[in-house]
């Protein structure tokens, strides 16, 4: 099939926050090489689906998702397949989907404009090499923010837990220049974020010549402009004295800790490969809590890992008892070709996983409801990133990352005192004050 140059694009964007953050980037980047979003609803001329690959059968999904692609009138627009099933599949993509124009693995995205004029004339070029994160110097600048924008400062794993397939998708342990992250983080808030998240796979590891992620966080929160630092997502073995310090010392860094722990038995962690104990991760809430006492805590579970028993099990709820998390979330084990876990021995049968996640869930939300009903009455500020269902209600969010209704003529971007109210239990209200009590 023969192509004209794509004039409009649309770019969709599944799984994790970093690939949210490759999204913004490759639209940046298509725009700056004379294309432009297409309108809702309207046909694309280029079309990348940025897929992800850590669950399920992720690479089926993109294929199906390919084929969904065909018009009525049987023509198709150019296709990239973009993330961690491009990056996965190689070349293989277009022997198994021919609809597939381009493949493009996640550090190679800078060189998609040129891989679309090489489409264009009839080539269907493949890039899944890893070199060290030039995609980021190849990047436009960045010319328009969300009032909670995301900056991803680090790339890839090194920690081969053993149902992971995100150290092969995603390659090696990469920290970007600490001076690129601070003038990024500056073009954000220069036009508009109020707030940025610090994504990276495990964002903590973050390190440049000595200088570690709570220095790097120190020099962002002395930008004029910015309000509120995140991040996400932290792994235990990177959680220093130094970033738990960081949490008591730097206003800007907001009281909320994703710390995933996958499982609270000692002996399954041992199986997973990871590097901590539901003793040691244990510990390390009681620091941060001891430094930030009303942080709200997060996590992610896996229900069902290979061998998993019903006392294995047990020892994940009492952990999730324990720690009372705020917010966590939790999935089922998932055989990922080519892991070490995929080929052990004791599989799990789904309908005790489908039992288990239900299980653990209850439990999670219970905790969730809970840690929002004892928020009722705070005085706090919410930052307003978009409109609500109703007229004049707007969204934003909670210090503590609560998704929160208020009925305000603010505009997204604004940072309003609030005083917490009941609402659902995954959400609250909001009602407006003049100003946050001391
Ligand atoms: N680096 C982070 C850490 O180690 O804590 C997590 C990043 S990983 C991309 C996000 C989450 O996906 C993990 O915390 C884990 O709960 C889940 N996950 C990864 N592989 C999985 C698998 N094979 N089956 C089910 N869940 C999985
Ligand atoms: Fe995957 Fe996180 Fe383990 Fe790395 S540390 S292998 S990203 S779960």
């Amino acid at each position: 099939m023969t192509f004209t140059s794509p004039k409009t694009f649309r770019i969709k964007s599944f799984g994790c926050q970093m690939n949210v953050y490759d999204g913004e980037r490759m639209a940046e980047l298509l725009g700056a090489n004379g294309m432009a979003a297409a309108a809702e609803g309207a046909d694309a001329d280029l079309v990348v689906l940025n897929t992800c690959h850590i669950r399920e059968k992720a690479a089926e999904k993109a294929y199906s998702d390919v084929g969904r692609l065909r018009r009525e009138d049987g023509s198709k627009p150019l296709i990239a397949l973009a993330g961690c099933v491009a990056q996965a599949e190689g070349a293989e993509a277009k022997r198994r989907a021919p609809m597939i124009d381009m493949v493009v693995g996640p550090q190679a995205y800078h060189r998609l404009p040129e891989m679309v004029t090489e489409a264009v004339r009839g080539g269907r070029p493949v890039d899944t090499d890893m070199p060290a994160i030039s995609k980021f110097d190849a990047f436009p600048k960045r010319v328009r923010a969300n009032p909670s924008s995301f900056l991803t400062i680090q790339e890839g794993c090194d920690k081969f837990c053993t149902y992971c397939v995100v150290p092969y998708t995603r390659g090696a342990e990469i920290s970007r220049p600490r001076k690129d992250i601070v003038s990024e983080a500056r073009e954000l808030v220069d036009t508009g974020a109020r707030e940025l998240v610090l994504l990276g796979q495990n964002v903590n590891a973050w390190t440049e010549d000595g200088y570690g992620f709570a220095e790097l966080i120190r020099e962002l929160a002395k930008i004029d402009g910015l309000h509120r630092i995140r991040y996400t997502t932290s792994h235990p073995a990177d959680m220093t004295e130094e970033l738990i310090a960081a949490h008591r010392e730097v206003d800007k860094l907001m009281p909320y800790l994703h710390l995933p722990v996958q499982s609270g038995s000692n002996r399954i962690l041992k199986a997973m490969n990871r590097s901590h104990t539901a003793e040691t991760y244990l510990a390390i809430l009681e620091k941060m809590r001891a430094a930030r006492p009303d942080i709200a805590l997060s996590g992610d579970f896996i229900v069902g890992f290979p061998g998993e028993t019903e006392e294995d099990f047990t020892a994940t709820l009492n952990l999730v008892d324990e720690v009372h998390y705020a917010s966590a979330y939790s999935f089922k084990y998932s055989p990922r070709p080519g892991t070490p876990a995929a080929t052990m021995e004791d599989q799990i049968a789904p309908e005790i996983m489908d039992d288990r996640l239900q299980r653990l869930q209850a439990r999670i939300n219970a905790h969730q409801a809970a840690f929002n009903a004892a928020s009722v009455g705070r005085q706090t500020e919410v930052l307003v990133e978009r409109r609500g269902r109703h007229p004049g209600q707007m969204i934003g969010r909670s210090p503590w990352l609560q998704s929160v209704h208020v009925e305000t003529d603010a505009a997204p971007g604004d940072i309003i005192p609030i005083k917490l109210l009941a609402d659902g239990p995954r959400s609250m209200a909001g009602a407006l004050l003049t100003k946050v009590a001391a």
